[in-house]
């Protein structure tokens, strides 16, 4: 057991993406030739955690992998961004996670995410992790593992003065109404917050009274991400919420981009305690930023040194 305190802790997902690249999708029982293939890292809680650490966050990462090429493989991923990783558990009865994905020339994909070894998380993974947990400045957790795993974490870290940021992603209409209970920020996009709140978030508008509307169920901070419009937030002690544009860039590949703005808020939280959360959503906003501007998903998150000295 590390006796490290870490600035962030993720208990969550890794998945290993397969693309092929190919002229048109395959028909049932059909074989096609494509043009390329590439493996990327993702699973929104490594990405998450990664970037986090690629701005300077002390971080460790909660997860199952399989003791497999894949599992091994992102080992090294998290050794190479200088992720922890002591709770990284590899599992003999599943493989680690995996999403192959196919795209067409017109850019349409058809995917099969297999979550793998991710459900496999337990609460014993948890409670190896839990000294730790009691230590940590944020832990951040998702919806790729097990829910009930998820809630569990959050518990742990707010039974302990832990700071939490939950990102209810991918989202479902019924989840666990204590999830608001445990959230200190409570952050998700557009879709998330239609789909948890049954009403229209199309707009800036809209997401002001979804912010309230999920405020309302206990939790002390709300984010909404818009994509090229920044975001929105909401916290308890406010009468309203705030809009916090950003400078809408040139996406050439937004995958991940939610991701590695909640890894930046988490490394806000912790390095810059006292700012406002209006102001680490607005320098969230940039790191965002920079990586809808490059192809891929951890491999278009900016390190620090990529970042103007202006958000640090
Ligand atoms: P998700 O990836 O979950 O769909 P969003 O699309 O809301 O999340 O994007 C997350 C964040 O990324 C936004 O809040 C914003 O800060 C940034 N972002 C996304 N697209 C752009 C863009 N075209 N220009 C500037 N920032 C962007």
């Amino acid at each position: 057991m590390t006796e490290e305190a870490f600035d962030v802790m993720v208990v969550g997902s890794c998945m290993t993406v397969l693309v092929s690249q190919a002229p048109r999708l395959p028909k049932a029982g059909e074989t096609i030739h494509g043009h390329k293939f590439f493996i990327g890292f993702g699973g929104k809680g490594a990405n998450q955690c990664i970037q986090a650490a690629r701005l300077g966050a002390k971080t460790a990462m909660v997860c199952k992998v399989g003791k497999d090429f894949f599992g091994d493989n992102y080992i090294q991923n998290f050794k190479d961004n200088s992720v922890y990783t002591g709770f990284v558990e590899q599992a003999s009865n599943a493989a680690t996670g995996a999403a192959s994905i196919i795209v067409n020339d017109a850019g349409e994909n058809a995917i099969v995410i297999v979550a793998g070894a991710n459900m496999l998380l337990c609460s014993e993974d948890l409670q190896k992790a839990l000294p730790a947990i009691k230590r940590t400045k944020v832990l951040v957790c998702q919806l790729e593992i097990s829910p009930q795993m998820s809630l569990m974490a959050l518990r742990m870290a707010k039974e302990n003065n832990v700071k939490t940021i939950f990102n209810p992603a991918p989202a479902f209409p019924d989840i666990d109404p204590d999830f608001f209970k445990v959230s200190d920020v409570f952050c998700c996009n557009e879709t998330e917050a239609e789909l948890l709140t049954g009403s229209s978030v199309t707009n800036v508008e809209e997401a002001h009274g979804a912010a309230q509307e999920l405020l309302k169920r206990g939790c002390t901070s709300v984010v909404i991400t818009l994509g090229p419009q920044g975001c929105v937030v909401h916290q308890a002690q406010q009468s309203a919420p705030k809009h916090v544009p950003t400078a809408a860039v040139p996406a050439v590949d937004t995958t991940g981009a939610g991701d590695s703005f909640i890894g930046a808020l988490a490394f806000y939280m912790t390095h810059y305690p006292t700012l406002p959360l209006e102001e680490m959503a607005q320098r969230a906003n940039q790191v965002a930023a920079v990586s809808v501007q490059a192809i891929g998903t951890q491999t278009s998150f900016p390190f620090k040194q990529d970042l103007p000295a202006a958000l640090f």
